[in-house]
């Protein structure tokens, strides 16, 4: 055989795959269906603005190990996560802070913010919440859940919130502090000069070839390399047979506009229903305002259901979905040759430390 491992997708499961067993004298080839490596954590360059092509990716963990083997591959600015909500012009800051509360209800220390809250929250104080509506309304109360969950939930899943499960919100903090940061972790920020350019000196040495569909020549593929790490949607490569998967699909918009700064700030949530896209990116706000100076990018990000064809997503973590994916993993675990990775090989939502971590230790010898 030529290759110990044909990695089938240069996403960043793929180039930690791929990196590791390099360094440790294995023969690796990197194939991957687009025309560019990084996977969704792809950025291009426009007016000097590193643009986040499939959605904003803000690197953030809590574990050491990763974060020491990134910074191998990018040196990491300081950004932190501050996103504001848009409820219908009403600008409120994320994650629930004391600044949401001041804003919401005029509160000006956690002793009063905490009183409303605890107002907020008894109506649904004695009830098991069997659903998304039922458990925020638990967490926060009804002024928060109709400004700054209920459209922005249901845009987001393609659901309403009482057909949600619960677990989707329980991660989202409640905090009685002026602190914006959406993140807990003790490291974040996004690499300087891109997330290409990291996963490209990740890939460094390693043969890749981009316009390869695997799927497509199986049987050739499979004949180079003792073992395939396939880090794509699971069901497609068993050609669907306990049917599809369920996926969220992104649509982007992005426009060039002559403004130097057209919203001050990397992420609004566009939390209403009724506009119709979640939320709106404004990249050179990543990296603190860096390219042209008379020119900004933003993008506008819709949710919709994922159709064969289109880029995956969000694993739609139900039951239903659950149960399918148990099938075709119980084929996997059976596989002698091909080894599943990533967020669309083992159908999880993955932050990228998860991602790294767990190509970490698939690649100890
Ligand atoms: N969420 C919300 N309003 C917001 C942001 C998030 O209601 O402005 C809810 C929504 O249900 C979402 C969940 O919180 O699916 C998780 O949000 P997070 O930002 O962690 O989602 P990600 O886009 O990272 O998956």
């Amino acid at each position: 055989m030529k290759y110990d491992y044909l990695i089938v997708g240069a996403g960043l499961y793929g180039a930690v795959f791929a990196e590791r067993m390099a360094s440790k004298g294995r023969k690796v080839l990197v194939i991957d269906r687009r025309k560019h490596i990084a996977g969704n954590i792809y950025s291009e360059n426009m007016e000097g603005i590193e643009v986040h092509k499939y959605g904003p990716h803000i690197f953030h963990t809590d574990k050491e190990d990763v974060w020491a083997y990134v910074n191998r591959f990018a040196n990491f600015n300081h950004f932190t996560y501050c996103p504001v909500a848009n409820y219908k012009g009403e600008l409120y800051h994320l994650p629930f802070n004391m600044d949401t509360f001041h804003a919401m209800w005029g509160v000006n220390t956690p002793e009063e913010a905490e009183k409303k809250l605890a107002e907020q929250r008894a109506e649904y104080a004695d009830i098991e919440p069997g659903n998304l509506e039922e458990q925020a309304l638990k967490l926060v109360g009804r002024d928060i859940y109709e400004k700054l969950i209920k459209g922005y939930t249901k845009k987001q899943w393609g659901r309403p919130c009482a057909e949600l499960p619960a677990f989707i919100i329980k991660r989202l903090p409640v905090r009685l502090t002026f602190d914006n940061n959406y993140f807990n972790h003790p490291h974040q920020g996004i690499p300087t000069g891109g997330y290409t350019a990291m996963v490209e000196r990740m890939l460094d040495g390693v043969e890749v070839k981009l316009e390869e569909d695997y799927l497509s020549e199986r049987k050739m593929y499979d004949g180079m390399a003792e073992t395939v790490i396939y880090t794509g949607q699971i069901d497609e490569y068993y050609g669907y047979r306990f049917g599809a998967l369920q996926y969220r699909s992104l649509r982007f918009e992005t426009e060039v506009l002559d403004t130097p700064n057209f919203q001050g700030v990397a992420g609004m949530n566009y939390t209403d229903e009724e506009t119709p896209y979640t939320r709106i990116v404004e990249h050179k706000h990543f990296e603190f305002g860096k390219g042209n100076p008379d020119k900004t990018v933003i993008t506008r990000e819709y949710s919709q259901t994922w159709e064969q064809g289109m880029e995956a997503y969000y694993p739609v973590n139900d039951e239903e979905n659950a149960k399918v994916f148990q099938e075709y993993r119980a084929l996997a675990d059976q596989e002698q040759h091909v080894r599943f990775g990533g967020r669309l090989g083992t159908y999880r939502y993955m932050d990228m430390d998860q991602v790294i971590k767990e190509a970490l230790e698939d690649t100890v010898l």
